[in-house]
C-alpha cells in the first residue's frame, strides 16, 4: 500500500497481507483467548509491547488486527482499535479522553445512545456538556469559544440528514485546544474522510455500512496514534471487544465496501429526487438534493452524499401506520447501512429514548420515515415505495 490505491482496492486488499497462515488467501478466524509462549523473555516482550504478539483475547487479536488495520488504511489514520459496538467505541473515547473538569461541545442531533452519554453519563462524573442546536453554526462556534476540550461531531445526522462543516469546525475546535472527533458512521470512509478535514479521531459503528449485512456488531476508533492508544488502554480494561468471528464477518463484508456505497449512494439519491416530487411526501432530507440547506457544505466534503435519506408523511404517525406493511422490499427495522432497504421510524429506531415532547423540539415529526437505501434495482424500490404511498 505505498503508491495510495484507491478506497475501492484498499478495501479489497487493505490489512489482509498482515495474516495469513499456510498460503491461505483469505484470513482465519482465530478464537483462541490466548497465545503461548516457550520462551520467557519473547513473552515478556510481547506483554511490554516491545515485540509484535498476542497475549490475550480481550488486548488483540490476530483476525482483529486485520480489521484494525483495514479501517485504519481507508480512514486514512495513523492508529485504530476495534470495540465491540459503535457505542463501545464511542463511550470507549469519551470515558478514556475526558477528565472531571473537562468541557465538551456537540450537537443535539447526534446518535440517539451518543446523546444519553452526553445528558446522563458525563455530567455526573464532572463533565460539562453543551449541545448546540446543529443548524445553527454561530451558536457552535460561540460555545467552543467559551470553552471546549473536546468537540464531538458527526454528520450527516441522524435522522434528518442536517450538515456539520468538518474542515471549519475542526479549525474552530483546534483553535480552542480541543480534540475533535467525529462519527463517520453515516457517511463511510468511501464518501467522507473527516481526518483529511481536520478531525483527530473518527468512530464508527461497524454494524452499519462496514459490515454492510446486518449480521454482526462492531465499532472503530481511527486517528492521531497518541489518542488511539488511549482509547485502546481504557477499552482493554472495559472489555468492550471486537470478537473475532464478528471481525471476520465485518472484514468480509468490508470488502465490497465501495461497490456498495457506491450503489447506495445512487439509489438513496434517485429515491429522495422521486419522493420530493411524491405529492403525498411532505419533505424530503438528503444531503444530495439542490434543496437541502447545507447541500452546498456536503458537495463539498462529500464524495457522495450517502444511503441515508427521511422523508415526512406529515405529522402524525398514522400515515406511517399505513404505509410500512405495503412495502415488499424494506425491512422495518432500528438498523441502516445493510444490503437490503430498512425503514423505520425515529419514534421506534434512532430516537426510541427520545419523548414525543422532544422529538417534536428536534424538528423530527411523528410521520418522519428513515430511509436506509440497500443495494436493490432503483426502479423496484420506486415502484414498491409509489404503491406503498397509494395506500395512505
Ligand atoms: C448505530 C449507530 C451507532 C451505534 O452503533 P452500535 O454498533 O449499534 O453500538 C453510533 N453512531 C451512529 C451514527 C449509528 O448509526
Amino acid at each position: 500500500m505505498t503508491d495510495q490505491p484507491s478506497p475501492a482496492t484498499v478495501a479489497v486488499w487493505g490489512g489482509e497481507d498482515r495474516y495469513l497462515v499456510d498460503r491461505a488467501t483469505q484470513v482465519p478466524v482465530v478464537h483462541s483467548v490466548s497465545f503461548g509462549y516457550d520462551d520467557l523473555d519473547t513473552w515478556q516482550d510481547v506483554a511490554l509491547g516491545k515485540q509484535d504478539g498476542h497475549i490475550y483475547g480481550r488486548n488483540t487479536n490476530p483476525t482483529v488486527a486485520v480489521f484494525e488495520e483495514k479501517i485504519r488504511l481507508l480512514e486514512g489514520g495513523e492508529a485504530a482499535t476495534a470495540c465491540a459496538t459503535g457505542m463501545a467505541a464511542i463511550s470507549s473515547t469519551l470515558h478514556a479522553l475526558l477528565k472531571p473538569g473537562d468541557r465538551v461541545v456537540s450537537v443535539k442531533d447526534t446518535y440517539g445512545g451518543t446523546s444519553k452519554v452526553f445528558t446522563d453519563f458525563l455530567p455526573p462524573l464532572g463533565i460539562e456538556v453543551d449541545l448546540c442546536d446543529t443548524s445553527d453554526v454561530d451558536a457552535i462556534e460561540a460555545s467552543i469559544d467559551a470553552g471546549c476540550d473536546l468537540l464531538y461531531l458527526e454528520t450527516p445526522t441522524n435522522p434528518t440528514l442536517k450538515i456539520l462543516d468538518l474542515e471549519r469546525l475542526s479549525a474552530k475546535g483546534h483553535a480552542a485546544g480541543a480534540i475533535v472527533v467525529v462519527d463517520n458512521t453515516f457517511a463511510t470512509p468511501i464518501n467522507q474522510n473527516p481526518l483529511t478535514l481536520g478531525a483527530d479521531l473518527v468512530v464508527h459503528s461497524a454494524t452499519k455500512y462496514l459490515g454492510g449485512h446486518a449480521d454482526a456488531l462492531g465499532g472503530a476508533v481511527v486517528g492521531r496514534e497518541d489518542l488511539v492508544e488511549t482509547v485502546y488502554g481504557y477499552r482493554e480494561i472495559n472489555g468492550a471487544t471486537l470478537d473475532p468471528m464478528a471481525g471476520y464477518l465485518l472484514l468480509r463484508g468490508m470488502k465490497t465496501l465501495a461497490l456498495r456505497v457506491e450503489r447506495q449512494n445512487q439509489n438513496a439519491g434517485a429515491v429522495a429526487r422521486h419522493l420530493e416530487k411524491h405529492p403525498k411526501v411532505e419533505r424530503v432530507n438528503y444531503p444530495g438534493l439542490a434543496s437541502h440547506p447545507d447541500h452546498a457544505v456536503a458537495a463539498r466534503q462529500m464524495r457522495g452524499f450517502g444511503g441515508m435519506l427521511s422523508f415526512s408523511l406529515g405529522p402524525d404517525l398514522e400515515p406511517v401506520r399505513r404505509f410500512l406493511p405495503h412495502l415488499r422490499y424494506a425491512h422495518a427495522a432500528a438498523n441502516l447501512g445493510a444490503v437490503e432497504t430498512i425503514v423505520g421510524p425515529p419514534a421506534t429506531t434512532s430516537h426510541v429514548e427520545v419523548p414525543e415532547d422532544e422529538r417534536a423540539a428536534l424538528g423530527i415529526p411523528e410521520g418522519l420515515i428513515r430511509y436506509s437505501a440497500g443495494i436493490e434495482d432503483v426502479e423496484d424500490l420506486i415502484d414498491d415505495l409509489d404503491r406503498a404511498l397509494d395506500a395512505v
